[in-house]
């Protein structure tokens, strides 16, 4: 299994501002990359971004929420298992004061459970609304022995891009190297003939361009070229399965390439992440339909291209009336992002590589069990499966197996019970929450459990 994303849990006892702090950090310097399912206040995970550093934010203080009428005790039972093993999953821990109120004897007891686990610390002491409580809020809290200190204010939204800042120097080196990129994904360009596969890949490969016969044990089916892509200054090593056809593309007959999906399958098999490309002025044929359901099959990542957007934006089409037709034309990829992009021109194509370096981080994101079943409580709150005679499905709770891909097992009731389409549903709910933008596949086991 990959390295994952780090964990950063935002940690205190309630009413310090836990979750003020949470969606300020999602709302401001980090950047959450699925609009669409909006960043909801009673989230208690997502994955966020600070200058380039990613890590998974996770909000205890939502943990336990439909067990318990309000928040009361952080050391109540369950809550308190859920937070500790949250808390023991995390890189670094932020924990929130209320400079308000000082230190409280619960806040004392918060501080003996955070010393214990030996994790990193950095103190957000909120409400610092003023600069007289600014200017006293390190030394308010100095008697609790912890060294990093940052006054914040959720409500003024000061001092949050510090407080991050800080959490980022104190992620332990190993996480900080489970960032570098070290690992060379394996891509496949996969599309119909025509559709500009030859460019584009010549254009990616550029000066790198490696000649077939320079490679040694290659075969003539599946090539591999080393490459690299940089985005904005970090590189990102690639190995680009070539199916023939892309690079010698005049010695191929098109009616022979046509039938041979098979070879574009054996790459799509091998490969990490599918760079599946369509032809913006005719963007879904039989022909996607079939390569998209073999990369469908195979669970394999997958981002859309649109190509030739040069010829299709000339004719005056709105980038968002081609995203809806594509999506109701090709729902079975409505989990992939799609990038609309020139291969001739250049249009978009440095967007690719930032496509690729995200759904690499998205690829290692590992969801606490905690987390998850959090996660899995408001979803059946929200939406319940729908009763199927007169016993209902039941998911009683459920854990992350592994990655990539994000696979997670539910122990159920009975699983003939399960309606239909409530999988896909999950699936859906799983991916906005954890992997957004990744075009991620997600698998889901059940498990009977009485
Ligand atoms: P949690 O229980 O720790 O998650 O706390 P909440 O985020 O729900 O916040 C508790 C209360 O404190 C809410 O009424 C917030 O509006 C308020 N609050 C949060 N941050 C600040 C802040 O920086 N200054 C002030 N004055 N109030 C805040
Ligand atoms: P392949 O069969 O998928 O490898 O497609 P090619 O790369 O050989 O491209 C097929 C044709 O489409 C060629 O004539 C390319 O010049 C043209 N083409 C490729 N990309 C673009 C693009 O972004 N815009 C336009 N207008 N033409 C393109």
């Amino acid at each position: 299994m990959a390295s994952s994303r780090p964990v950063i849990a935002i940690v205190g006892r309630p009413n310090v501002g836990k979750s003020a702090l949470f969606n300020n950090i999602l709302g401001r310097r980090v950047s959450i990359v699925h609009e669409q399912s909006g960043v909801t206040r009673d989230r208690v995970a997502a994955p966020c971004e600070h200058f380039g550093q990613r890590f998974l934010l996770v909000d205890t203080g939502g943990l336990g929420i439909h067990s318990r009428e309000k928040a009361t005790d952080l050391f109540d039972g369950m809550i308190r298992e859920q937070v500790a093993e949250v808390v023991a999953e995390a890189s670094v821990l932020i924990w929130v004061l209320n400079c308000q109120d000082g230190i409280t004897p619960q806040d004392q007891e918060v501080s003996d459970f955070l010393r214990r686990t030996g994790k990193p610390v950095v103190i957000a002491a909120n409400k610092a609304d003023n600069d007289m409580v600014r200017a006293e809020a390190e030394g308010a809290f100095a008697a609790l022995g912890y060294e990093h200190i940052v006054p914040t204010s959720c409500t003024h939204r000061l001092g949050i891009s510090d407080l991050v800042d800080r959490a980022m120097q104190l992620l332990p080196a190993s996480d900080a190297a489970a960032e570098a990129p070290e690992e060379r994904l394996q891509i496949a360009v996969v599309g119909r003939p025509n559709v500009g596969k030859s460019s584009l890949v010549n254009r990616l490969l550029g000066t790198n361009r490696v000649m077939v016969s320079d490679i040694p044990g290659t075969t003539r089916d599946a090539i591999e070229i080393p490459f690299s892509l940089t985005v904005d200054g970090t590189e990102l090593p690639l190995t680009l399965i070539d199916t023939a056809g892309m690079r010698r593309k005049k010695q191929v007959d098109t009616v022979v390439e046509f039938f041979s999906l098979s070879r574009s399958e054996a790459a799509i098999r091998r490969c990490d992440i599918v760079l599946f490309m369509i032809d913006g002025t005719d963007p879904c044929t039989t022909q996607e339909r079939r390569i998209g359901r073999v990369i469908v099959e195979a669970r394999k990542p997958c981002v859309l291209l649109a190509n030739k957007w040069d010829l299709v934006s000339a004719e005056g089409v709105k980038a968002r009336d081609f995203q809806a037709q594509v999506r109701a034309e090709m729902s079975f990829m409505n989990h992939a992002p799609i990038l609309l992009i020139s291969a001739l021109s250049g249009h978009n194509c440095q967007q690719i590589a930032a496509q690729l370096l995200h759904v690499r981080e998205q690829m290692r994101v590992s969801v606490p069990t905690a987390v998850f079943n959090q996660f899995l409580q408001d979803t059946l709150a929200r939406n319940p499966p729908p009763s199927n005679g007169l016993k209902r499905f039941k998911i009683f709770y459920g854990t992350m197996r592994g990655c990539p891909p994000p696979s997670f097992l539910l122990f159920v009731n009975k699983k003939s019970l399960c309606p239909r389409n409530y999988l896909q549903f999950l699936e859906n709910q799983i991916r906005d929450a954890f992997y957004p933008e990744a075009g991620m596949p997600i698998f889901i086991d059940l498990r009977e459990r009485e």
